[in-house]
């Protein structure tokens, strides 16, 4: 274990930021363990970390911060197709291995750099599928709760545990390893094609229904929607087609990152301009076909640092819900240089995931780093609540425990589970104490 004092932290897009006093790095779940027991009796509280990609201040530690050191796959069972993980291995880390063990997961979100425990306790999802959510997919678990007790928990094994933990939020324990239900690896087809919004908006149920995962953009204050497909291909991995690596550094690298910078930076200079230039970006972007390994599909890199609020809504009403959002958008005078992003999800069984008991539709509004977003976030926030909407926990908000209670059925469950593994609030932080009450 090494420790250490005095130092700040501060999440991937610079908007929280801490200063614990005390840094502690646990080589294994006896050190974790120890420090739980050290915080309950002294009063302090205590938070394992992940990579800081929560865009709100879940992460954010008081007193004692845990950073996550374990990592890498200890346990392959293929013919259960799980695998057990360390619970701080880095999303990319298991895909890489996953891969060379001929393994996936069903399905990720957009990017791979956090942490599989920070990924699962904030409900981190991609689209479609019949798992959105990484948390979803998950068999097992184990975490040392707040009065240091070791516990394994799956379906069968401490079910209440299982179904709060799953999206724990990091209010239920530090989580040690994790289980994932694994396929073999297969390979997926992305197409993408820019589209007029009404036809995109008309389509959208029907796309949805035939492609394994959708995943659209709209470009605020155009007519433009960006439609990403992506489909599971019946072909061996050699047969798989990926982008020209000149393709995929222009695409990615350039018109994603170097070119979308510059245009942000641009926007946020003149915000009279920004309607032309979206209209100018969405037409830049061409159509596109490749294949690939899932995870190379899903994943990309974000190095346009930003801010982001998302909701999920009900799926049936999730499209009204994305006009209203149009109109009140462009009714506001508000310019806004990020496309809003459309994703899908199937409902699970976990108490506080955002897609809990229904199917879901995902609205997320983003600004760039330098932009002012408390206007625009709070407009949509305004009618993401008009449609009964669940703020993604790893992202901005302003939602309190006293009006997310009746948005989740199970809220009073999750509270209870709490109460007896957390009974001295040890993994307590202001987030926390808002979203969960003290
Ligand atoms: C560029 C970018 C793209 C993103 N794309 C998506 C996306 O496509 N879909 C989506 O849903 N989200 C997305 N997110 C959000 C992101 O996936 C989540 O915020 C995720 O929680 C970040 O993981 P992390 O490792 O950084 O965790 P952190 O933000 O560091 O922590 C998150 C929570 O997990 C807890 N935690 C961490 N480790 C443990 C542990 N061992 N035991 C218990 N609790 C723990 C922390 O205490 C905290 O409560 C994106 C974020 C960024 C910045």
């Amino acid at each position: 274990m090494t420790e250490r004092t005095s130092w700040a932290w501060t999440n991937w897009s610079g908007l929280e930021t801490a200063r614990p006093r005390r840094i502690v790095d646990p080589v294994d779940t006896t050190e974790v363990v120890a420090e739980v027991e050290r915080a309950r009796a002294d009063g302090t509280t205590l938070k394992m970390v992940g990579t800081g990609h929560s865009f709100s201040a879940i992460a954010a530690p008081e007193h004692t911060m845990l950073r996550p050191v374990r990592r890498g796959i200890i346990e392959v069972d293929r013919a259960a197709m799980t695998v057990t993980a360390h619970a701080g291995t880095p999303l990319l880390e298991l895909n890489a291995e996953l891969e060379r063990l001929g393994l996936s997961l069903h399905n990720m979100g957009d990017i791979d750099r956090q942490t599989l425990a920070g990924a699962v306790s904030t409900g981190t999802h991609g689209s479609g599928g019949h798992a959105a959510g990484l948390a979803a997919q998950l068999a097992g678990l184990e975490l040392v709760t707040g009065t240091g007790e070791v516990l394994r928990a799956s379906a069968t094994h401490h079910p209440d545990v299982f179904d709060a933990a799953r999206v724990g939020l990091g209010a239920l324990g530090v989580l040690t390893t994790l289980t994932f239900r694994v396929e073999p690896l297969f390979v997926l087809e992305a197409h993408e094609e820019p589209m007029a919004w009404d036809t995109a908006l008309g389509d959208f149920d029907r796309i949805s229904a035939e492609s394994h995962h959708v995943d659209m953009y709209w470009f605020p204050h155009t007519d433009r929607v960006l439609l990403k497909r992506n489909d599971r291909l019946d072909v061996d991995l050699d047969e798989a087609e990926p982008l020209p690596r000149w393709r995929a550094t222009l695409d990615d690298d350039l018109l994603s990152n170097r070119f979308f910078g510059a245009v942000c930076v641009l926007g946020n200079a003149v915000p009279r301009a920004v309607p032309l230039i979206n209209r100018v970006s969405s037409r830049a972007l061409g159509a596109r076909t490749y294949s690939d390994v899932p995870h190379r599909v899903f994943t990309t890199e974000r190095r346009v640092v930003f801010r982001e609020m998302e909701y999920a809504v009900p799926r049936a009403a999730g499209l009204s819900a994305l006009r209203e959002a149009r109109a009140a958008l462009e009714a506001s005078g508000l310019r806004v240089g990020f496309p809003v992003e459309v994703r899908t999800a199937p409902a699970d069984d976990i108490a506080l995931s955002t897609a809990s008991g229904r199917d879901s539709l995902y609205l997320a509004f983003h600004v760039h780093r330098d932009a002012d977003h408390h206007a625009y976030f709070a407009l949509m926030e305004q009618v993401m609540r008009a449609h009964d909407g669940r703020p993604h926990w790893g992202k901005v908000h302003t939602r309190t425990a006293a009006d997310l209670a009746p948005a989740y059925p199970r809220f009073e469950e999750f509270l209870a589970v709490r109460d007896r593994l957390d009974p001295d609030r040890v993994f307590a932080n202001p987030y926390l104490r808002r979203v969960l009450g003290d």
